[in-house]
Parts: structure tokens; C-alpha cells; sequence
């Protein structure tokens, strides 16, 4: 018996997955002029962009609209009046939703190609930390390379009562729903069961929210997720804190959520279906991470300042390496280890990294809280400047409850963290990551005039106000 040999192709930089950080590793690394092949066994783009970021903000959109329609119902707003509901067709909002990612993920392979990346799709399993094998369409391929780089992204954690499957949803099913769960049962009130938790809500499910922290989006202070908790209160969401799922159960007419409350009694909540988000772990079965020699640390690859793991010219970035897992700072690092192996001289040292919550409002998170900053003994000024202020806000009618906050230290005025909590508040993400990391002091930004009438004169008049010298306020 003859057995068919398998195909080898070198490279100089091998990338393993394709979301925003092995595309991005492996679009600079082409365009250093690096010889660069790149495996992905789904489709190009990741977590982020086939069934996390983008899907979400899409239908985080689609509700949007259809909440604000049903709003001009009756009486209407604004001067807009409806005769009749608006109507949520969700199999069609999926496929608006898809027809993005499509369109997205073909720009990714386009640009890969623009870079002379090799893409290879098929799941790739290693041999030794230098050479995997990846099953593709055409048969079996080995691939040798000089550098790895690893991005092989992170996947939802099931709780063991409550495994994936059946009316048990995890975010990716969530995404591509062709009917509204009429009650909508969601575990874990982070991120992901809030931004989609309130969406549904928003499209007209009964949503409750069991979370097992005495409030919801733990990450955040409490004066940033308030307003959320309000909204969430305002549109008729439940939400049990310091709870526990403890399973499901079948009932008469579908299923019930049990769930252990923060006074030990147990509740039984009705639901069509699910939505299960306790956390994401790093995704390292099942592609011979354990035959390349690479050290952990805790559930994460151990890597430092450069993204070196313990293995000479094997990387890793993104979500595979810890905390924060979110798509800006996977992309960073891997534009960071493409130059590196071209030879630059680089390091992952950000001034910040921006968080961004896309509830209702949103939320955004730059730097040092007051809290943090002084648990790290530092002496900072605090101060922060609301919506109800600024007329943009008013004409978006997003004056109710927003405001930017500033930390500053004391003693030479500098910017050390920056939060807002309001509507639109994720697009002024990019102009507070760019006053920290150019070491902005409050006289910066007081300073810089910014275009009226915008949501950015909030962060300026905050800068007034912390220095003392507000103007409308
Ligand atoms: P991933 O995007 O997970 O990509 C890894 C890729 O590797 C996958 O495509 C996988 O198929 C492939 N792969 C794995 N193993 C192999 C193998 N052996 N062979 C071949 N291919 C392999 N982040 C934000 O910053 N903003 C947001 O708004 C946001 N929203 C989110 C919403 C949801 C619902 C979810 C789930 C996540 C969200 N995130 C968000 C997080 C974001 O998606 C991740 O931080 C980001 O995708 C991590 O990028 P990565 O490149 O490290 O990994
Ligand atoms: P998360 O860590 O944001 O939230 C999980 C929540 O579940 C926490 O509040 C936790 O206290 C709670 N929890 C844990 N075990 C529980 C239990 N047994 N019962 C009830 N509650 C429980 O995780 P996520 O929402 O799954 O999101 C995963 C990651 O994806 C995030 O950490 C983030 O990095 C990324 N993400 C980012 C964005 C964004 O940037 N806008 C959006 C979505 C996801």
C-alpha cells in the first residue's frame, strides 16, 4: 500500500488564526516584505468579525432603530407620530447583519492577498512548536516556518449545569436567531449578556439577567454602570445579582432556569431560551499546543513585552495572552510582532487600552478609575461634566444621563484616566486613548477647541471644570 505524501510549503512568519489579530499580524508582516502564510479553519476574521464585535453592534443597531420607532407609536416624538407598530422581522435583520460580515471578511481576504499572505484555510494541528499540518480541502498540507505566531483567539465557557445546546444559547447562536425568544433568560451580566441581553430587550423579549456579583459589569464603577442599571430598570429588564444558575428544568410549556438568589432561596424562571455569558478561556485544545513546549500562565500563553513565549520564535498575541481579550489590543499586538521579526524595535507598553461596553448608554473605560488610582497611591483630582450640559446632547436626546469624567494627578495636572457613560460615548474612545497616550495634561485638553456643537466639548468642558474654570456649567 502506497501512502500519499503529504504536500510541504515553507515560510518565513506561519500565522494559526485569522481574526484581528492573526489577520493584522499577518497583513504587516506582508507588507515588511515577510514571506507569510496564514491558516484559518473558518472564515477570515475571527471571533471579532464573524460572530463577536461586528454581528453584535449590528444588531445592537437593529434594535436601536426598531426601539426608537416604537417609541413614535400613538402620540409620537419628536413630531413623529406612528399609526401602527413597527413590525421586527430578525430573520431579515440576521441576514442585513451577514451580508456585513460577508462583505467584511472578503475585504480581509483582499487585503491579505494585497500583502502577498499565503491564506490557507483548514484547522491546523502541530507536530513541533515549528510544524502543523492543516487539513485543507485539497488534502493534507505540512507547513514549516521560521516564526509562529500564535492567535488562535478564545471561546465561551460553558457552566457545567448548564452546557451549550437546546434552549441553551452562547453568544454565536444569540447572533443568528431567525425568532425573538419571547422571554429571554441570560446568565452572566458582563459584556456580552448586556449588550445582547438589552438588545433583545429592546426588540421586545422579557429579558431577566442573573448575575453572580452584587452588580452588573463588575469591571466597571458603579457610577458608570448606574445608568445602565437604570435603563435596564426602565425597559422592564429583571435582573437577580449575587445569583447562580443551578441548571434547567422542563416545564409544562418549555423550559425554567433555576436559579440559586442572593438569600440562598431558589427561583424558577420561565424561558424560551438562554443566553449563557460567564467568560471566555483562551482556546488551546486540539491543535498540539501541548507538543511545542510553550509555558502557560494560569489558563493564558505566558508571554512577555513582546509577545515572546517561552519557545524561541514562537509568538503569541490577542485573546490567547490574557486580559483585556478585546479586538483593538489583539490587532496591536500582532502589528507589534510582525514588526519585530521584520526587526524593529518595538514593545507592548500602552499608556491604555480603551474599553468600550456598547449598552445602552455605552460606556467607556481609559486609564486609571479614581478607585484605581488610588489603590496605587496616587494623589488625583477627579471631577466630571454631564450631557445635560452640552447642547449635542440635547439635540440627540441623549441628554439625560451622560458625562465624561476625568483623573488627573494633582500634581502636575497629567490625564491619567478618563470614563464616560452616555449615548455615542464609544466614538470619543479614540480622542481619550490619544490624550493619554500623547501625555496630555488638563491644559492640553483645555486647550485644544473642539467643533460645536459635538459630544467632545463634554471631555473639554471636564477639563475646565477639573482646572476650575468651567463655562457652562
Ligand atoms: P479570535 O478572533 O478568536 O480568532 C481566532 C481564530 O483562530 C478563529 O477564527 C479560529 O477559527 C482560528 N483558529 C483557532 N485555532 C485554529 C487552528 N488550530 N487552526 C486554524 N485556525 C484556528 N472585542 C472588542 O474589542 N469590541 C467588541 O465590541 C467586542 N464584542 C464582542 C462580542 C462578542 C459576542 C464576542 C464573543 C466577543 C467580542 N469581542 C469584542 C472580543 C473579540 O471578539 C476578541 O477579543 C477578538 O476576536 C480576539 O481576537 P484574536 O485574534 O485573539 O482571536
Ligand atoms: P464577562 O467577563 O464580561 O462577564 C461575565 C459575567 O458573568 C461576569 O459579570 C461574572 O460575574 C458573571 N458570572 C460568572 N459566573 C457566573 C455564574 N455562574 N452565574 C451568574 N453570573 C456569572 O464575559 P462575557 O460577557 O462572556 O464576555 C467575554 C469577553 O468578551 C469579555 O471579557 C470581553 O473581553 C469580550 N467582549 C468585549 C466586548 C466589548 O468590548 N464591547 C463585548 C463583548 C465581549
Amino acid at each position: 500500500m502506497t501512502v500519499p505524501s503529504v504536500k510541504t510549503v515553507t515560510a518565513k512568519v506561519l500565522v494559526v488564526g485569522g481574526g484581528p489579530g492573526g489577520y493584522v499580524a499577518a497583513i504587516r508582516a506582508g507588507q515588511l516584505g515577510l514571506d507569510t502564510v496564514l491558516v484559518e479553519a473558518d472564515r477570515l476574521g475571527g471571533t471579532c468579525l464573524i460572530r463577536g464585535c461586528i454581528p453584535s453592534k449590528a444588531l445592537i443597531h437593529v434594535a436601536g432603530r426598531f426601539e426608537a420607532m416604537g417609541q413614535s407609536l400613538g402620540d409620537g416624538r419628536f413630531g413623529i407620530a406612528l399609526d401602527t407598530p413597527p413590525r421586527l422581522d430578525l430573520a431579515a435583520a440576521v441576514r442585513w447583519k451577514d451580508g456585513i460580515v460577508d462583505r467584511l471578511s472578503g475585504g480581509v481576504a483582499a487585503l491579505l492577498r494585497k500583502a502577498k499572505v499565503r491564506a490557507l484555510r483548514g484547522w491546523a494541528v502541530f507536530s513541533d512548536a515549528k510544524t502543523c499540518t492543516v487539513q485543507t480541502s485539497d488534502g493534507p498540507l505540512t507547513v514549516r516556518a521560521e516564526h509562529v505566531i500564535l492567535a488562535t483567539g478564545s471561546e465561551p465557557v460553558p457552566l457545567p449545569a448548564l452546557p451549550f445546546g437546546g434552549p441553551v444559547l452562547s453568544s454565536t447562536e444569540a447572533l443568528s436567531l431567525d425568532r425573538l425568544p419571547r422571554r429571554l433568560a441570560v446568565v452572566g451580566g458582563g459584556y456580552i449578556g448586556l449588550e445582547l441581553g438589552s438588545a433583545f430587550a429592546k426588540m421586545g423579549s422579557a429579558v431577566t439577567v442573573v448575575e453572580a456579583q452584587p452588580r452588573i459589569l463588575p469591571l466597571y464603577d458603579a457610577a458608570l454602570t448606574d445608568p445602565v442599571r437604570r435603563w435596564l430598570e426602565r425597559a422592564g429588564v429583571t435582573v437577580h445579582l449575587g445569583a447562580r444558575a443551578l441548571g434547567m428544568e422542563a416545564t409544562g410549556d418549555g423550559h425554567a432556569l433555576v436559579v440559586q438568589t442572593a438569600d440562598g432561596g431558589t427561583i424558577r424562571l420561565p424561558a424560551d431560551a438562554v443566553l449563557s455569558t460567564v467568560g471566555r478561556r483562551p482556546r488551546l485544545e486540539g491543535w498540539g499546543f501541548e507538543t511545542m513546549g510553550v509555558d502557560r500562565q494560569g489558563a493564558f500563553v505566558a508571554v512577555d513585552d513582546q509577545c515572546r513565549t517561552s519557545m524561541r520564535n514562537v509568538w503569541a498575541i490577542g485573546d490567547l495572552v490574557g486580559e483585556p481579550m478585546l479586538a483593538h489590543k489583539a490587532s496591536a499586538q500582532g502589528e507589534m510582532v510582525a514588526e519585530i521579526i521584520a526587526g524593529h524595535r518595538r514593545r507592548f507598553a500602552p499608556a491604555a487600552i480603551p474599553a468600550v461596553c456598547f449598552t445602552e448608554p455605552e460606556i467607556v473605560s481609559v486609564g486609571l478609575s479614581p478607585t484605581e488610582a488610588s489603590a496605587q497611591g496616587i494623589d488625583a483630582i477627579v471631577d466630571q461634566f454631564p450631557f445635560a450640559a452640552n447642547g449635542r446632547a440635547l439635540t440627540l436626546d441623549a441628554g439625560e444621563s451622560g458625562f465624561v469624567r476625568l483623573v488627573a494627578r494633582r500634581e502636575d495636572r497629567r490625564v491619567i484616566g478618563i470614563q464616560a457613560v452616555g449615548a455615542h460615548v464609544s466614538e470619543l474612545s479614540g480622542e481619550f486613548a490619544l490624550a493619554l497616550e500623547m501625555g496630555a495634561e488638563l491644559e492640553d485638553l483645555a486647550g485644544t477647541i473642539h467643533a460645536h456643537p459635538t459630544l467632545g466639548e463634554v471631555f473639554h468642558e471636564a477639563a475646565l471644570r477639573l482646572l476650575g474654570r468651567p463655562l457652562h456649567f
